[in-house]
C-alpha cells in the first residue's frame, strides 16, 4: 500500500512526504450501551487508511484519493468546503482543529486504505483520525489524543451529516496492538485489557443485508431506555440493577422491561468478558459474546433472519463466539474461533448462506492492531 501511495504522491507533488495511518475498529461486546450511560469494548484493527502528507506552504490542500481515484483541491475556510463525501471527511478535520484554535496551512496529500467502506468496520473514523493525527503532529499542536478523536466525531457531526457517537473514533485514534478497549461512555474513562488470543481467529461475517425499517426503531429502544430509568429513579440505565428492575416490573411496559433486562444484562457481560480476558479464558468471552447476539434478537429485538441464521450456524460449527456487531438489523457478525474450526466454518457459512440468501457474505479475518501512528 505505501508503494502505491508514495508513487501517486510523487507523480502529482513530487518528492517524499510523511506516512500515517489510522484503523478501522470491531467492538467485542457493549452493543447499544452508549446512549445507557454503560460500556463498549472496542479495538482497532489491521485495516486502516494510510496516507502520504507533506506542508506545501499555500493555504490550499491537494488531495489525491487512490480509491476513488479522484483529485481535489480545497482552501481552509468554512466556505472552501468540497462536494466530494471523500474530501469532506478531511476538510472538516482542518475545520474542528481551527475552531479549537489551531493554526494550520495547506498540505498535499495522496491516501489509499483497506478497511471496507460501509462494512460497520469505521473507514470513516479511520479516515479522520489519520488526518487528525497527522495534522496534530506536522504543526505540533500538541492536541491530546482523546481530543483528536473528538475532532472526527465532530466532523461526522457538522460536516457528513452523521450523528454518531465517539467510539469509532475513539478506537482508531487509541487502539493498541494486543489490547481491547472499555470505555465507559458515561465518564468517558477508559481502561486496556489484553486481547491475544492464541488459538483463535476473530473474524467478520458480513452479510452484506441492511433491513430498511418503518418508523425508527432506534429512537423507540432509547425511549424505551428512558422510561425504565425514570420509574427506577436513575440517570442512566446503567446505573440499575436486575433487581431494581424487578421491583418495577409491573410499573412498566412488557416490551420496555424487555429492553431494560438486555442492557442491565450487556453492562454485567462486559465486565464479565474484561475479567475473563485478565484470566486468557477466551471460552467465557465466547459465552458472553452468544449471550449478547440472543439478547440483541430476543430482548433488544435488532436483529434479523440473515444474523440469526449466522449465530445459529456459528454454533452448530463449534465457534467459540458469535453476536451480531454494531446497531442490528444487518450488517456483520463477529466470530471468535479456534483455528482448527475456522476453514470448515467460513467455508459452511458460505455456502449455506448463499443457498438460503442467494449471495455469500462478506469475510473479514481481524487482528487487534495499533491506532492511529506515524509510519
Ligand atoms: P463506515 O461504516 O465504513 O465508516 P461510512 O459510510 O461511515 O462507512 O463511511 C464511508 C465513507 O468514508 C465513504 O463513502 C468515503 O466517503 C469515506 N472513505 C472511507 N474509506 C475511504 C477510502 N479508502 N478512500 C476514500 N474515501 C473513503
Ligand atoms: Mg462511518
Amino acid at each position: 500500500m505505501k508503494t502505491r501511495i508514495h508513487e501517486q504522491f510523487e507523480k502529482n507533488f513530487g518528492g517524499n512526504g510523511t506516512f500515517y495511518a489510522s484503523a478501522g475498529r470491531i467492538n467485542l461486546i457493549g452493543e447499544h450501551t452508549d446512549y445507557n450511560g454503560s460500556f463498549v469494548f472496542p479495538g482497532a484493527i489491521d485495516k486502516c487508511i494510510m496516507a502520504e502528507i507533506r506542508k506545501n506552504d499555500s493555504d490550499k490542500v491537494r488531495v489525491v484519493s487512490l480509491d476513488i481515484n479522484e483529485y481535489v483541491e480545497f482552501g481552509l475556510k468554512e466556505e472552501d468546503a468540497p462536494s466530494q463525501d471523500w474530501a469532506r471527511y478531511i476538510f472538516g478535520v482542518c475545520r474542528e482543529i481551527q475552531k479549537r484554535g489551531g493554526v494550520i496551512g495547506g498540505f498535499d496529500a495522496a491516501f489509499a486504505g483497506n478497511v471496507p467502506l460501509g462494512a460497520g468496520l469505521s473507514s470513516s473514523a479511520a479516515l479522520e483520525s489519520t488526518f487528525a493525527f497527522a495534522i496534530d503532529a506536522m504543526w505540533q499542536l500538541g492536541i491530546e489524543k482523546f481530543e483528536l478523536a473528538r475532532i472526527g466525531q465532530s466532523t461526522e457531526h457538522n460536516y457528513c451529516g452523521v450523528k454518531c457517537g465517539i467510539m469509532d473514533q475513539f478506537a482508531s485514534v487509541m487502539g493498541k496492538k494486543g489490547s481491547l478497549m472499555r470505555l465507559d461512555c458515561k465518564t468517558m474513562e477508559f481502561e486496556y485489557f489484553p486481547f491475544k488470543p492464541e488459538g483463535y481467529k476473530l473474524v467478520l461475517v458480513d452479510s452484506r443485508v441492511k433491513h430498511q425499517l418503518s418508523g425508527s426503531p432506534y429512537n423507540d429502544r432509547r425511549n424505551s431506555c428512558e422510561r425504565v430509568a425514570a420509574t427506577i429513579g436513575v440517570e442512566f440505565l446503567r446505573d440499575a440493577s436486575m433487581e431494581q428492575l424487578q421491583a418495577v416490573k409491573d410499573k412498566v411496559s412488557q416490551e420496555d422491561y424487555m429492553r431494560a433486562e438486555y442492557v442491565i444484562g450487556e453492562t454485567q457481560r462486559v465486565l464479565d468478558v474484561c475479567a475473563a480476558l485478565e484470566k486468557g479464558d477466551y471460552e467465557t468471552v465466547g459465552a458472553k459474546m452468544y449471550e449478547t447476539h440472543w439478547g440483541m434478537s430476543k430482548l433488544y429485538e435488532v436483529s434479523c433472519e440473515e444474523l440469526d441464521f449466522l449465530a445459529t450456524l456459528a454454533k452448530e460449527c463449534g465457534v467459540t463466539g458469535c453476536r451480531i456487531m454494531g446497531g442490528g438489523f444487518g450488517g456483520c457478525t463477529i466470530n471468535l474461533v479456534k483455528d482448527e474450526l475456522y476453514d470448515a466454518f467460513i467455508a459452511r457459512a458460505k455456502a449455506e448462506f448463499n443457498a438460503k440468501y442467494g449471495h455469500e457474505p462478506q469475510i473479514y479475518p481481524v487482528v487487534i492492531s495499533d491506532g492511529a501512528h506515524k509510519c
